[in-house]
């Protein structure tokens, strides 16, 4: 019966994640998947978060409704726009709790493929390979925009806004607002406000994809962009808790989507009731109250800020140290770059060969298209990764 099925190549990145755990070498480095941890090399336990564990206790377990914990979707909008946004003033944004930052695209693409069927879906050169696959799994044709500039290792903005201005009016173009993955590199804010300008004259329909708010400079400051243009124009809003709660497993995200008036937006929230009773019917619970908890209660809210800085921060010293350890090894390899990109990637421009080199030779082990995640650096390890590097930059 089902002999015609084909094998799932599996995920590149969680593939590669497999070939790390099952290498022998002690002293290999994994600097592949997309997982904050700390200077031992473990995945962290907040502190706030533990706090919230204590307060929830296992209780009873009853569902959620379809749009999730109402504390949690609170939450969820205070942090993205800011508790004294004008949209969040006018009620007229429509919050639901989701399963994760892919749960959340992944509806978000249900519920455009419903109510504005037929638009083609445009997202970086490069992206998160699942904004590609959830769009074209409710249906939408996806093609890119230029976002990576090879040479300069920074943002190809000419071209991508170029790529906008000439995409038929009312196109859906997904936005990373800050921290991109992969490449690390973001928009500044007068590249944010001239891409706006293109995105609301064109009537493009933006769904900014945020997966890494307070990684990048504050959890106020990287929110800044999604802020503004709310300010301005309708759009969707992605968010995931995973990286900055560390919270990975229970899948915690959210999904906003910013109406023109509260009438609207009720009928929008009802929409996405039913995009998700049809998909998985209500979001997870532990995870729910878990958020709810921190981002309810103003000293845990206080203390999960300032974890998230010290994770922000950690990542910034070895990015730093792993700049000064490239540089004491040879000045010919351009280190600049981890030092302007920001957030849990970096792109390296490291070719394939070069990847593979560093992997097979040394155990370290980056994603083939050049990604390095420098939340897996600690001071144990960059003198390796430095060695490593320079040895692949030079082949
Ligand atoms: N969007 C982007 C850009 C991501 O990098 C990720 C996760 N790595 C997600 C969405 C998905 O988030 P989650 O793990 O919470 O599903």
């Amino acid at each position: 019966m089902f002999g015609h099925v084909e094998p799932f190549a599996g995920d590149p990145i969680l593939s590669l994640n497999d070939s790390f755990k099952a290498d022998p070498r002690a002293e290999k480095v994994n600097l592949s998947i997309g997982v904050y941890t700390d200077e031992k090399g473990r995945i962290p336990v907040l502190g706030s978060v533990r706090s919230a564990y204590e307060r929830i206790g296992f209780a009873e377990r009853p569902y959620l409704p379809m749009e999730g914990h109402p504390g949690y979707r609170e939450g969820v909008q205070k942090l993205v726009f800011g508790g004294g946004h004008p949209a969040r003033a006018e009620k007229r944004i429509a919050t639901i709790q989701t399963i994760g930052g892919t749960g959340a695209v992944g509806i978000a693409a249900d519920f455009l493929a419903k109510h504005t069927p037929g638009r083609t879906v445009l997202v970086s050169d490069p992206t998160w390979e699942n904004h590609h696959g959830l769009f074209q799994r409710a249906g939408f044709r996806t093609t890119t925009y230029p976002y990576w500039d090879r040479a300069n290792r920074s943002v190809d903005f000419t071209g991508m806004v170029r790529a906008l201005e000439a995409a038929e009016a009312g196109s859906i173009v997904i936005l990373q607002p800050v921290c991109h993955n992969p490449t690390g590199v973001d928009l500044s804010e007068e590249q944010q406000t001239a891409v706006t300008d293109v995105l609301v004259a064109k009537g493009h329909i933006v769904v900014f994809d945020m997966a890494y708010q307070g990684f990048g400079t504050s959890i106020e400051a990287d929110a800044a962009f999604v802020r503004r243009f709310a300010e301005r124009a309708s759009c969707l809003v992605a968010n995931s808790f995973s990286k900055n709660f560390s919270l990975y497993g229970e899948r915690c995200g959210g999904l906003s989507i910013v109406c023109r008036d509260a009438d609207e937006a009720e009928r929008v929230l009802g929409q996405l009731k039913l995009a998700v009773r049809r998909s998985y019917s209500s979001p997870p619970m532990t995870g729910g109250l878990l958020v709810a908890t921190v981002l309810g209660d103003d000293t845990l809210r206080a203390r999960w800020i300032a974890e998230v800085d010290g994770m922000r921060t950690r990542m910034d010293a070895m990015r730093r140290l792993l700049a000064e350890r490239i540089r004491a090894l040879s000045n010919e390899v351009d280190v600049d770059f981890l030092l302007s990109q920001r957030g849990m990637f970096s792109f390296t421009g490291l070719s394939e060969q070069q990847v593979r080199d560093m992997r097979e030779k040394d155990g370290v082990y980056l994603v083939g298209s050049g990604r390095m995640c420098v939340a897996g650096l600690n001071a144990d390890n960059v003198p390796k990764v430095a060695e490593s590097f320079v040895a692949a930059s030079q082949a």
